[in-house]
C-alpha cells in the first residue's frame, strides 16, 4: 500500500466532483443539461488576443521564457497596475500559468507549518486546499449572515485576527456571492492587518466583471503595499482560462521566495502565451466591455426570473456566479436538481456556506431561462 504524504490527504476532494461527474453521466447518456456549474466565460478569447498568440509562435516565441515572466508582459502588467494606482515596478512581479498557480506560490512562500490562515466564507475552493497544502491552521469568517458583504462583517472578522495570524484572503468581486466589498469594508481590513502585522492576499481575477460597484484594490491603501499580494489573471476578464496565464505583484522579499518555488515547479509561464497576454491587456478593452455587458443582462435576466418565482437573491455587483438559497441540504438540492430538472449547479457547502447552490451566469439567456423554467417546473424553486 502507499503511504500517501498527510499534508495531500488531509485535502478534501472537491464536493463540486459529485456533481461535474453526474453531469457527465448524463450528458453521455444523452441528456441535455443545463451547466450552470463551471467557472468560466462562455465566449471565445477575443480574435486580436488568439492573433498575437499565433504570431508569437511564428516569430519563433517556443522556448523556455525567464522564469518570472518576460519582460514586456511584466513591464505592461505593472503599467496596468499603476494605472490602477498600485505602485508594483515590473521586478516586483511574476507571470504565472494562471492566478491558481500565483495563489499557490504565495501560499507557499508565506505560510509554514501550524501558522493561521484566515479565510471568509463562502470562499473560493481551492484557498482551502492551499492552505491545507502549506501546512496552515484555518480559521473562518462568516459573510452569510451579513448578505455576504464584509463591511458589516468586521467585528467578526476583528474577532477571528490576532497577532498569531500569518495571511488573511481577500477575494473582492468573489467567487462564490459575486460581492463586491466597499472600500470601508477594505480599510477595516487594512487596519487589522497592519494592527496586527498580517499580510493580505488580494485575488483581484474579477476585477473587470463588475457592474458598476467602486472596485477598491487593497494594495492602493496606505499602510497596504509592503503587505498586499496582489493576485490577478486573464482567464475571467479576457475569456482566456485555458490558457493559463496570471500573475501576482508583491513587495521584493516575496518575489524572491515565490519566485523559487516558480522557477523549480512550473518553469515559467508558456512564452507566446505571454506574448498575447500583452496585447490583451493593451487593444482588448471594447471586447471586455461587451463580454462585461452581456453579463451584466444575464445577470438581471436571472435574478428577475428568480424574483418572478418568489426567490429572492443577494444581487451580485461583480464576477458571474450567484449564490440561490436551497434547503439545509444543499449537497441533496444539487444532486436532485442535476438528475430530475438537468441543471447542473455547485453545492455552497463545496465553497462555506451550506444552505445555497452557486448559480454561473455565463451561459446564454435562452439557456438562463430554460434552467430557471425547468428548476421551477420541477418544484426547485417552491
Ligand atoms: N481565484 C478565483 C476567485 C477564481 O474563481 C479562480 C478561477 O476559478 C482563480 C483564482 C484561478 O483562475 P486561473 O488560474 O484560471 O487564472
Amino acid at each position: 500500500a502507499f503511504d500517501f504524504a498527510r499534508r495531500v490527504t488531509n485535502v478534501e476532494p472537491s464536493a463540486t466532483l459529485a456533481v461535474s461527474n453526474l453531469a457527465s453521466e448524463l450528458e453521455a447518456e444523452g441528456v441535455d443539461v443545463v451547466d450552470l456549474s463551471v467557472g468560466e466565460p462562455d465566449f471565445p478569447t477575443p480574435e486580436n488576443i488568439v492573433d498575437a498568440a499565433e504570431d508569437a509562435m511564428e516569430a519563433g516565441h517556443t522556448g523556455y521564457a525567464p522564469s518570472n515572466g518576460v519582460p514586456e508582459l511584466k513591464d505592461a502588467i505593472a503599467e496596468k497596475l499603476q494605472g490602477d494606482g498600485l505602485a508594483y515596478e515590473s521586478d516586483q512581479i511574476i507571470v504565472t500559468p494562471g492566478a491558481k498557480q500565483a495563489l499557490y506560490e504565495t501560499f507557499q512562500a508565506l505560510v509554514d507549518e501550524g501558522d493561521e490562515v484566515v479565510l471568509m466564507d463562502p470562499a473560493w475552493v481551492s484557498y482551502e486546499a492551499m492552505a491545507t497544502l502549506a501546512g496552515g491552521d484555518i480559521s473562518r469568517v462568516d459573510l452569510e449572515p451579513h448578505g455576504f458583504q464584509l463591511e458589516p462583517a468586521l467585528d467578526d472578522l476583528a474577532a477571528v485576527v490576532s497577532d498569531e495570524t500569518t495571511l488573511l484572503v481577500v477575494n473582492s468581486p468573489s467567487n462564490p456571492s459575486g460581492a463586491v466589498f466597499s472600500r470601508a469594508a477594505m480599510e477595516g481590513v487594512r487596519d487589522l492587518a497592519v494592527e496586527h502585522d498580517i499580510t493580505v492576499i488580494s485575488d483581484e481575477i474579477y476585477q473587470h466583471i463588475n457592474y458598476g460597484a467602486e472596485h477598491v484594490s487593497l494594495g492602493t491603501l496606505d499602510g497596504m503595499e509592503d503587505r498586499t499580494v496582489t493576485v490577478n489573471g486573464f482567464s475571467k476578464a479576457y475569456s482566456m482560462t485555458g490558457w493559463r496565464l496570471g500573475y501576482l505583484a508583491a513587495p521584493d522579499e516575496v518575489i524572491s521566495q515565490a519566485g523559487k518555488v516558480q522557477s523549480h515547479s512550473v518553469s515559467s509561464a508558456t512564452n507566446f502565451v505571454q506574448r498575447a497576454g500583452v496585447e490583451a491587456l493593451e487593444n482588448t478593452d471594447d471586447a471586455v466591455d461587451e463580454m462585461v455587458d452581456a453579463f451584466e443582462d444575464r445577470r438581471d435576466l436571472l435574478v428577475d426570473r428568480l424574483a418572478d418565482h418568489g426567490v429572492d437573491v443577494a444581487v451580485p455587483d461583480g464576477a458571474f456566479y450567484l449564490l440561490l438559497p436551497t434547503d439545509d441540504d444543499d449537497q441533496a438540492w444539487c444532486t436532485e436538481a442535476l438528475e430530475e430538472a438537468h441543471v447542473a449547479t455547485v453545492p455552497g457547502s463545496a465553497f462555506g456556506t451550506p444552505g445555497y447552490a452557486r448559480i454561473s451566469y455565463a451561459a446564454s439567456q435562452e439557456r438562463l431561462n430554460e434552467a430557471v423554467d425547468r428548476l421551477a417546473d420541477a418544484g426547485f424553486l417552491d
